[in-house]
């Protein structure tokens, strides 16, 4: 494996040196064999799990790897901490894919840090398996998001509200610089370092801003922004709700970062939230257009200490702040637009969108199921019968709607079929197999559910397993960072 650690080159003012902890016992429990290849990570060392133990658990420090505890600020839940940090991960390197592209090797709850604070540096099994599924699945819903390469027990206990297995996972990402990256920088006047990591952010991740004449602190912010809009997007489409839409986990690069407290929308409800400690909902299922749009001020802001009484360029900045909300329900409609089968948007539609998530949260019916029974409604009549009763008229609004389209019922129902899931991967299942991994000791409840997960748009007998919903599970459902 060869490593090129750009980060490191960065300095000082942007990491701490830190070496994993070793732990007692490491034991390979997930491997991601497909992202390994892709990473070009050899054969032998694939075959053989008690060398790839010892690596991804930080036993072992990997030829190249440089390992550092990443260094950043953030806003939690609203308030400003201007040190956070890699509390409990540390960053082995980057490495090159087939085609240039470069990844971030990042081991997490490999020990503690200079950024630790009260934490105890360490991971629990069922969240690092949560990771693990949650960003397989999300992948292959066509989310952008951070993956997992490995999961590592370490045969240790680690102390959450009880005792857990420890674990190590390893998490590959088109890097982790995060909107708290340049908070960092911003909040202590550091003009040098905030320059360096602008232009690092526009070389890894934008690099046709250096081509373009417009100012790149206001091109980045609108890159940025553009990407958030996508991710977001993407999250209302599935039905994810992220949890800790805190800065410091708002990565640039567009992808989603850190599973801690996710959860899956079940029944529609915009106001749906399950972490514990998220009590004002700051973080629910329809809020996070516009805390994404508050985050994204924060980025704007840091980028403009930059560039003091440069009225012109804040006028810019807070031009693009301001066209959000408009630009994100623009890419949001069309997403919706995209699940109703509508090829375009004509006038109406926006209201029939709203209408029939109106309908979908008076009734309170499961998200997912809705438009999975919409997308068959096409070409199953005993499904309309079922759907259309429960729709109503916003049902033969839908339906008159899409077939008024120059598409065959079946091109209609493929090209629904694309933005509509047939499974997801559902708090009760997801929980059920933690609890599984967590008493068998062994992974298999994980690999029959990621089987699934890994073809979410396309149903099977195996799918049939993972389909089922619990409202009542989901009602009392709690998450934890
Ligand atoms: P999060 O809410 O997961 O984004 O984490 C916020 C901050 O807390 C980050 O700086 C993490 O590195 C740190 N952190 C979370 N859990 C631990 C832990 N168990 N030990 C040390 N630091 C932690
Ligand atoms: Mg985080
Ligand atoms: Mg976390």
């Amino acid at each position: 494996m060869k490593f090129s650690n750009t980060y490191v080159g960065l300095g000082q003012r942007f990491y701490n040196k830190s070496q994993p902890t070793a732990v007692r016992a490491p034991k390979l429990f997930l491997w991601n064999t497909a992202l390994a290849n892709r990473l070009n990570i050899p054969a032998a060392l694939q075959q053989d799990s008690e060398a790839l133990a010892q690596y991804f658990s930080g036993n072992q420090i990997l030829a190249g790897a440089e390992p550092i505890a990443t260094a950043y600020a953030g806003h939690q839940f609203g308030s400003f901490n201007p040190l956070l940090g890699d509390g409990r991960a540390h960053l082995l390197g980057e490495l090159l894919d087939d085609e240039g592209r470069r990844w971030d090797l990042q081991l997490k709850g490999s020990g503690e840090s200079a950024y630790s604070r009260a934490g105890d540096g360490r991971c629990a099994l069922g969240p690092a398996v949560r990771e693990f599924i949650m960003s397989e699945a999300m992948r292959a819903l066509g989310v952008p998001t951070t993956e997992c390469l490995a999961v590592v027990t370490t045969g240790e206990t680690v102390y959450r509200q009880r005792a857990n297995p420890g674990a190590v996972v390893t998490r590959v990402a088109a890097s982790h610089i995060r909107v708290g990256s340049f908070q960092l920088f911003a909040s202590r006047g550091d003009v040098e370092s905030l320059t360096a990591l602008r232009d690092y952010a526009i070389d890894r991740h934008f690099p046709e801003i250096k081509q373009q004449a417009s100012n790149h602190s206001v091109a980045l912010v609108d890159s940025v922004i553009a990407k958030q809009i996508q991710l977001v997007v993407a999250w209302m489409r599935v039905g994810f709700i992220h949890g800790v839409m805190n800065t410091d986990n708002t990565a640039i690069s567009g992808d989603t970062i850190d599973y801690g407290p996710c959860a899956m929308m079940g029944v529609y409800d915009p106001q749906a939230v399950y972490s514990s400690i998220d009590r004002n909902g700051r973080y629910a299922f329809g809020n996070q257009p516009r805390i994404v749009n508050w985050n994204m001020a924060r980025f704007a802001e840091s980028l403009l200490v930059l560039h003091p009484e440069d009225e012109q360029l804040l006028a810019q900045m807070q031009e693009l702040i301001n066209d959000f909300p408009q630009r994100f329900q623009q890419a949001y409609n069309r997403m919706m637009a995209d699940k109703l089968g509508l090829q375009d948007l004509q006038p109406g539609d926006d209201a029939l969108i709203e209408s029939l998530l109106a309908r979908l949260a008076e009734l309170k019916l499961d998200y997912t199921i809705s438009f999975d029974l919409l997308t068959k409604s096409l070409t199953d009549s005993k499904v309309q019968t079922f759907i259309s009763a429960d729709l109503g008229d916003c049902y033969q609004q839908w339906w008159q709607r899409v077939n008024a389209q120059a598409l065959s019922a079946e091109q209609l129902q493929a090209a629904m079929r694309n933005n509509n899931p047939v499974v997801i991967p559902r708090n009760h299942h997801i929980e059920a197999v933690l609890a599984d991994c967590e008493a068998s000791g062994e992974a298999s409840a994980a690999l029959d559910f990621l089987a699934v997960l890994r073809q979410p748009y396309v149903e099977t007998e195996e799918t049939a397993r993972y389909q089922s919903t619990d409202d009542s599970f989901d009602q009392g459902y709690q998450t934890f960072c």
